[in-house]
């Protein structure tokens, strides 16, 4: 069993790699764990033996769904390296993520620059303030080009982008006479050869040949204006560089600067290379030591304390703080459940006993593990986890993804993690109604895995109804039934999760008057409202003192939340404010339980029929079609509602943005493809609610109506 390490949290690395799909996020990172000596065999996408893509259903798809956490050792750091998927049916998986890693590293394709999906993954990262780094990928492709896919994130990210390296070269021998064979280091400035032999181990380094020269030189110049601006000391070596094109400042002095500007988010800096010939890669792990953050460069982690939620708690990534943690995954198994743990403070120790601070439920902690990616694989057992660290254990009782683990003692609620809401659910039964306990057990396995994977019963049908983000993602779950489990199911068709909301702000009176089988007197006058507010549900009181009893208050307050936990329909709730301004009680016969059912009888003729609305998940959809196509593309687009917000074009290639309904989305990737002969593809974002049709409400008040 290995003992905590001599431990420094600054050696630590806790990166993630996001990419869109297919940019190369896995090739990458499998060249960074060969590298780095974790692993000897180099597996590929395109044979289905890569290490970080564990589930079957990835390797068969060829896409990254899970996160999962391997750490690597490189230069005199850790890298705990946090794979993110790339599929738009999977943005819980990043967001989750980008919780618990400290920097990261954006992938893009050279050829094809910045993607839908890297589009929102950058918002993601900005609203975790994640500083960030960027590897242009796939420079050996047709069409592939640097500078291109600079001004593209400069363009559509509004991000600062600095080049640290330059591409010699671009494409390949077969379609270019200067094809990509090297880099040019431009701290140190010299070109840089990965020999093919030994899958690019071997890095000579040689002098910039002479027809990149005044290219390199230039992107010297843009890199030291960035510098000199920290520090203008270095401007006259800087002037003397220009003049006399010989290096004058050390890579040495430039680097802590480029940390402090990449720490601080004024910039990004940019390598290239293609994982697939094996080209820079070990450039971009030197560049995840040096300039992207450790654990303590990041600022101390906020929170409340469970039971006083108005006071604030702070814990420094320090191991003298008392520990605090985030479940951020699970992984369900035969033997047990594996919990991912990301420590930011004090030390977590094994046989200990923790506080699930949301729950206030005492966790027994057992074995420690360092992890690997593939859940199954042998791991190494810990005595301690410390600050900084990620780490997992197994046999918690009742934590589940996004619970806060603390010090019994010294109690903190960090913020949990928010999961965007399933957009699509389909029925799904046994086809043998044998396996009917199965399919329970199985898909309970599968909600603790993916809290954004939800089944419940229909009461109306007897049916099993499970939800998620996307078509995709339920297909990903039913195969994994039929195939980890070897459980076979029939799925009904994919249906829209709607939201209810009121068409008008109003003020109700909701009341709760028996006689029989006893008095019962509690009327309450209830304000609703429907602005759009977080959270999407808010109960509040503003009674004059001394009107009613804090204990009726309080469970007026409890009916009205119970109440709008699902409206008129069935489905949840969204944006609805409820204020109780007044209320009327007797000394015989007012209790909680008649406040509870008055709060209930408010909300039921809040969400009258008329003033009922209902609300329809929106995608936004991002399509590229060749321009001969375009008109077909658009013309379909509007058949399904879809509004045009924008196209732009890029050489041949369209770029449409447009908003739809998800109701008409469903086999939209398939029927994009036959509509343009496979020329076109789209992505595919759940953007926001917006009002449903009338008929689709007046049809779902009165089924048999006309
Ligand atoms: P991910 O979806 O971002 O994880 O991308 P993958 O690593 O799975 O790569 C997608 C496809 O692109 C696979 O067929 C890879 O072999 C290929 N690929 C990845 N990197 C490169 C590269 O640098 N050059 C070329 N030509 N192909 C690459």
């Amino acid at each position: 069993m290995a003992d905590a390490p001599e431990y420094d949290i600054s050696k630590i690395r806790n990166l993630g790699i996001i990419a869109h799909i297919d940019a190369g996020k896995t090739t990458t990172t499998e060249h960074l764990l060969y590298y780095a000596g974790s692993k000897h065999k180099l597996g590929t996408v395109d044979d289905g033996n890569t290490e970080t893509d564990y589930d079957t259903e990835e390797q068969n798809r060829g896409i990254t769904i899970y996160s999962s956490c391997v750490p690597l050792k490189w230069q005199d750091c850790t890298i705990n390296l946090i794979d993110t998927p790339g599929h738009v049916d999977f943005t819980a998986e990043v967001e989750r993520s980008l919780r618990v890693l400290d920097g990261c590293c954006v992938v893009f394709d050279a050829q094809k620059g910045v993607e839908a999906q890297s589009e929102t993954v950058w918002r993601q990262a900005n609203k975790y303030n994640v500083p960030r780094m960027v590897f242009i990928n796939k420079m050996d492709v047709v069409g592939a080009n640097y500078a291109n896919v600079l001004e593209d994130v400069k363009d559509r990210l509004k991000g600062k982008p600095l080049s640290l390296v330059i591409p010699i070269g671009a494409g390949s021998s077969k379609d270019s006479t200067t094809p990509f064979v090297g880099i040019i280091d431009l701290l140190a400035m010299k070109a840089l050869y990965f020999d093919p032999q030994d899958k690019g181990r071997t890095i000579r380094t040689e002098e910039i040949p002479a027809d990149c020269l005044a290219e390199a030189w230039d992107y010297r110049a843009k890199l030291l204006d960035a510098v000199t601006l920290v520090d203008d000391t270095l401007s006259d070596a800087a002037l003397m560089e220009a003049e006399e094109q010989t290096v004058h400042i050390t890579a040495e002095t430039i680097r802590p600067i480029i940390r402090q500007l990449t720490l601080s988010r004024e910039i990004q800096p940019v390598l290239c290379g293609s994982g697939r010939e094996h080209v820079g890669i070990q450039p971009l792990l030197d560049a995840v030591c040096w300039y992207l953050p450790s654990p303590l460069d990041r600022p101390p982690v906020t929170g409340t304390h469970p039971t006083k939620q108005d006071k604030v708690e702070k814990r420094k990534s320090d191991i003298s703080e008392p520990f605090s943690g985030l479940v951020f995954k699970v992984i369900a198994g035969d033997h047990g459940d594996l919990f991912y743990i990301r420590i930011y403070s004090g030390k977590l120790k094994m046989n200990s006993r923790v506080t699930n601070a949301g729950k206030e439920k005492k966790e027994v902690i057992g074995k420690l593990f360092h992890v690997h990616a593939d859940p199954k694989a042998e791991r190494d057992e810990l005595t301690e986890a410390l600050a900084g660290d990620i780490i997992a254990t197994m046999g918690l009782k009742d934590s589940v993804t996004g619970d806060t683990l603390c010090d019994t003692q010294h109690p903190i609620l960090l913020e949990p993690i928010t999961f965007a809401e399933a957009v699509v659910s389909q029925s799904v039964e046994p086809m043998s109604s044998a396996d009917k306990d199965k399919l329970l057990e199985v898909v309970a396995r599968l909600m603790r895995e993916d809290p954004t994977f939800i089944v419940k019963n229909n009461p109306e049908t007897g049916q099993l109804l499970m939800s998620g983000m996307g078509t995709l993602h339920l297909e990903v779950k039913r195969n994994k039934m039929e195939r980890d489990f070897r459980l076979k199911v029939r799925v009904g068709k994919p249906l829209v999760s709607y939201r209810e909301t009121l068409r008008s702000p109003i003020r109700v009176t909701g009341e709760c008057i028996r006689a029989m089988p006893q008095n019962m007197f509690a009327r309450l006058v209830v304000e609703f409202t429907n602005e759009r507010t977080e959270p999407p549900i808010q109960v509040r009181s503003r009674i004059k003192p001394g009107i009613l009893p804090d204990q009726f208050v309080a469970a007026a307050e409890r009916g009205l939340k119970g109440a709008l936990q699902s409206g008129r329909l069935g489905y949840p709730l969204l944006n609805v404010q409820a204020l109780i301004i007044g209320g009327e009680m007797t000394q015989e016969a007012s209790s909680e339980v008649a406040f509870e059912a008055a709060a209930s009888d408010a909300v039921q003729r809040a969400l009258s029929e008329t003033n009922l609305l209902l609300l329809e998940p929106i995608l936004r959809v991002d399509v590229n079609a060749p321009v001969e196509a375009l008109g077909a593309v658009q013309t379909d687009l509007i058949k399904r509602g879809a509004s045009i917000e924008n196209t732009e074009y890029n050489d041949k290639i369209a770029i449409i943005q447009a908003f739809s309904p998800l109701a008409k989305m469903f086999n939209y990737a398939d029927e994009l493809r036959s509509l343009t002969q496979g020329r076109a593809a789209a992505t595919l974002t759940p953007s926001h609610y917006d009002a449903a049709p009338d008929s689709v409400l007046r049809l779902m008040l009165d089924p048999d109506g006309v």
